[in-house]
This record gives structure tokens, C-alpha cells and sequence, in this order.
């Protein structure tokens, strides 16, 4: 550990991101220690972020209310959590930036601790509030292997996932060990000051509440069952739950299927709001594969958490050229027609097999693997629009929306992604009849 800087601020802000949880909390205990070694305090707080509400260009709301509802769980687990510490949870509304800056204005300009997310908007955050001079320490911490355990700088990650998973392996460079969980915290801010910062939080608490909604109850992942809720706590007992019943070396058999929960693990959504840590999952397989034996299908969940982590250096290396129409491929940018994307949001293409996954979507939240490889190829391959348009939906509706996955999977089918084969396009009268020989996932859901 570094030395602490002697102390040229009163406290720390922790702010949490997609870092909803006490456990595996490097970001965290780094913020805590710093705080705790310079005899301050340390203010844990969650903005609620208004640009969600915005309308994008393809005419809906960035986040939807499965979305907001899904978060609000995970929020509300780790406010009780930090409650239970003797510490709380400070959530503001409005846009990071200006809710930050007035805060660590009010609070004495204390340091501003968070996780490194690096995509574009997360990245001109930051260079934001420091150039209001708030000091601000981002510290990576959301992908399996640490950069600097990894065998190439961040601007020289092969583009190809088989490559850079093969040089992981052959350098040996393993996924670090989680860090140990958060079991007591640093004093809050003095009363008056906390006070204030309250006040000054822009929410009122009808503003925190979560939209009223619930996913239909055909969903594969139920997120209205109390065993499925938001936060860290089921989290933890979902996956202390998969690896008991052996699902780890069931996966690679079942992980293209389409109807109910333990056909994939059904980790994404506790990993997007982090109430999960990437970490923490590859742990609970390793220690699986040791009491029980590895296998080709247990392997199989491992590799697949790679991918997540590859999606997460290309953001590295590639950065904002990730977002670019046209990709970092050199064809046209695409078309786009307005009226079939429309019929393919409502899941009205008149193909069963796409609206089947385009309902679902629209129903729950949540998609399978399969079904989100399907209705991408056929958004962007069948109806000849924009795949940007496409990712900008999957952001609205998914409760496991992953800026760093999705950005990166949409680019990857259209094709002007990291691995350019040309055609990228699934055939749905095939898929279906091998996915869903008998049609009841058509019927489940059209
Ligand atoms: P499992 O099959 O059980 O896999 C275990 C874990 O491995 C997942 O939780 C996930 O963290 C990781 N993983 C698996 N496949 C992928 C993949 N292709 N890319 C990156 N990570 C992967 N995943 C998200 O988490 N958020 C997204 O926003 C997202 N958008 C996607 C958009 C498209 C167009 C496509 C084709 C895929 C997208 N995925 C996204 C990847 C994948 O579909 C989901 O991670 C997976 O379906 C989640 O279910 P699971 O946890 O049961 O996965």
C-alpha cells in the first residue's frame, strides 16, 4: 500500500458505481484505508443518474423501469448492509458531476474514491470533476485478471478473444484472489456536515423509490422471486447455490437453452451492478472443480467469464473507436430503417422465433445468450439497420446491461468489431429448429 497523503483533505467520499457490494471490495477497503490512516471519515454515496431518464436518439428512455428496479434492490441491500456497520448510504440525483462537486464543496473538498470504469461517458466523468479540482482516485478493479498480472500492455490485448486467452494461460496469469470482505467502516462525516450533505443530495425520497414492476412470470430469471432479488446477499446464495447442486459441470450441455433459470448460471445481473464480483464467481468454480473434479463443461463457465474480461480490455485499447458507426472495421456506416426497427422493439417482425425473443425481452429483462445472438444478427443482418440502435434497446431493457459486454457483443455481430468476419448473420429458420425443435419457446412467449 501506498502511503497515505498526509492529510491534505478532512475525508473520503467512497462513490459506488457498479460496485454494489461489501465483498471482493479492492476499490473500497483502498478508500477506507486511506480515510482510516489520515484519522478522517469516510461517506459512502450513490448518485442517481438523471442522464438515464434522457431520451436517446432512437426515441426512448436510456434505462428502463426493469432496469431502475433491478438497481434499487442492489442499493437497498448495501444501504442496510452499511447501516449495519454503523455507517449509511448517501444517494443524490442529478448528474454525477454537479452532485459531486457540491458535495465535496460542502464537505471540506475531501477525496473522492471510486472504481475505473473506461468507457467514454464513466471516463469524461472524471476528467470532469477533476478539472472542477475535485481530486478524485479511480482504481480498477471489475475484471478477473489485473492489468498488470496480464502478459501485454492495455494498447497491445490481442484483438482475437482464442489469442488473448491463450496468452493469459500460457503466462499463467490467474484471476486474482478476491479481496477480503468489508466488516467495519470508518466513522461518517461529523453530524452538522452530514447533515448538510444530506440536504444538499437533490432526491427526495419518493425520487429513490423504485418503479412498481416485476418481470413476467414466464421469465427464465424471475427477479420478483425473493431467491432472486438485487442485492449482495442473494448474490452470494445464488452462486453458493449453483455450485452445490454440481450446475458447473452441467453448463456446457445445457448453456444454449431458453426456458427456466439453471440452463446458464444467471450471474450477468448481479455482475453488472457489481451486488457480484467477477472474482468471487471464478473463486467459487475453482474451489468447486477442487472438491469435485474439473471438467470440460466446468471449463467451459470459466472461459465464458473471459470473454467478459476481453470486452473490458478492448475498452482499453480501443476506447471511444468502439462507439463509432462504422466501428474499427472501414465499410459504410450503416442504414437504418426506422418502421422495422420498431416492429422488432415490440417483438412484431412476424419471424416467431425473433418476436418469441424480442417479447421476452421486452416481458422480463433479461435474455438468453442464444436469444440475444438471434435477435442482434437478424436487427442487423435481416432488417438492414443499425446495430447501435440495437445496443441502445438492449441498454434500455436489459437488468444486465454491461457497457463493456454489450457495446462489445453488438460490434462483434455487426462486424465491425475485433474479429471482422464478414458475415456474422445467424439463419433463424435454422437456429429455431434447432434451438426450440418442438416450438414451446415460440409458444411460451407468442
Ligand atoms: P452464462 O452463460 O452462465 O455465462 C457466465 C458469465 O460469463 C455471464 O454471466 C457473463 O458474465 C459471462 N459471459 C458469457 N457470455 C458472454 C459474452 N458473450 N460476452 C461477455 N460476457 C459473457 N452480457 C452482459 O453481462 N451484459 C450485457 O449487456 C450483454 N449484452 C449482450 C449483447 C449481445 C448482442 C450479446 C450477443 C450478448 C450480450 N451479453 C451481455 C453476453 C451474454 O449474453 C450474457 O452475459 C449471458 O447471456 C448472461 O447470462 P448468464 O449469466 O446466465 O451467462
Amino acid at each position: 500500500m501506498p502511503h497515505a497523503h498526509q492529510t491534505q483533505w478532512p475525508g473520503v467520499i467512497y462513490w459506488f458505481r457498479h460496485d454494489l457490494r461489501l465483498h471482493d471490495p479492492v476499490a473500497l477497503a483502498h478508500a477506507c484505508w486511506l480515510a482510516q490512516s489520515s484519522g478522517g471519515w469516510l461517506l459512502p454515496v450513490f448518485v442517481h443518474d438523471t442522464r438515464d431518464q434522457a431520451m436517446t436518439r432512437w426515441g426512448f428512455d436510456r434505462v428502463g423501469p426493469y432496469r431502475r428496479a433491478w438497481q434499487s434492490m442492489a442499493l437497498q441491500d448495501l444501504q442496510s448492509q452499511l447501516q449495519g456497520l454503523g455507517s449509511d448510504l448517501l444517494q443524490g440525483r442529478g448528474h454525477p458531476v454537479q452532485v459531486l462537486s457540491e458535495w465535496v464543496q460542502a464537505l471540506g473538498q475531501p477525496l473522492v474514491v471510486c472504481e475505473d470504469i473506461v468507457a467514454p461517458e464513466e471516463l469524461d466523468d472524471l476528467w470532469a470533476l477533476r478539472e472542477r479540482g475535485v481530486k478524485v482516485e479511480a482504481i480498477w478493479q471489475s475484471s478477473l485478471v489485473a492489468p498488470e498480472s496480464m502478459p501485454f500492455k492495455p494498447s497491445e490485448v490481442p484483438d482475437l478473444f482464442t489469442a488473448f486467452r491463450q496468452k493469459l494461460e500460457r503466462h499463467g496469469s490467474a484471476p486474482a484472489t478476491p479481496a477480503q470482505s468489508i466488516t467495519a467502516l470508518p466513522p461518517l462525516p461529523p453530524e452538522p456536515l452530514y447533515e448538510m450533505a444530506q440536504t444538499m443530495a437533490g432526491a427526495r425520497p419518493e425520487d429513490l423509490l423504485p418503479p412498481m414492476v416485476r418481470p413476467d412470470r414466464r421469465s427464465a430469471f424471475d427477479w420478483g422471486l425473493a431467491s432472486l432479488h438485487g442485492g449482495e446477499q442473494a448474490a452470494l446464495a445464488h452462486l453458493a447455490q449453483y455450485v452445490r447442486r454440481g450446475l458447473p459441470h452441467r453448463y456446457k450441455a445445457t448453456r444454449n437453452g431458453l426456458l427456466g433459470l439453471d440452463y446458464s448460471s444467471k450471474w450477468s445481473p448481479w455482475l453488472a451492478t457489481g451486488a457480484l464480483s467477477a472474482r468471487t464467481a471464478w473463486a467459487a468454480i475453482a474451489e468447486f472443480e477442487t472438491a469435485h473434479g474439473a471438467s470440460k463443461s466446468s471449463d467451459w463457465l470459466r472461459v465464458e467469464l473471459l470473454w467478459r474480461d476481453h470486452f473490458r480490455c478492448l475498452h482499453h485499447k480501443h476506447g471511444r473507436r468502439l462507439y463509432a458507426a462504422h466501428g474499427l472495421g472501414k465499410a459504410p456506416p450503416p442504414q437504418h430503417d426506422e418502421k422495422a426497427f420498431m416492429g422488432w422493439r415490440m417483438g412484431q417482425t412476424g419471424h416467431d422465433w425473433i418476436d418469441a425473443g424480442m417479447r421476452e425481452l421486452a416481458a422480463t429483462g433479461y435474455l438468453s445468450n442464444r436469444m440475444r445472438q438471434n435477435v442482434a444478427s437478424y436487427l442487423i443482418h435481416d432488417l438492414g439497420c443499425d446495430w447501435r440502435a440495437g445496443a441502445s434497446w438492449f441498454e434500455h431493457c436489459l437488468i444486465d446491461f454491461d457497457v463493456y459486454s454489450n457495446q462489445g457483443n453488438w460490434l462483434y455481430l455487426s462486424g465491425r468489431g475485433t474479429d471482422a468476419r464478414a458475415n456474422r448473420r445467424f439463419n433463424p429458420d435454422v437456429q429455431a429448429e434447432q434451438y426450440d425443435p418442438d416450438g414451446v419457446y415460440r409458444r411460451t412467449w407468442v
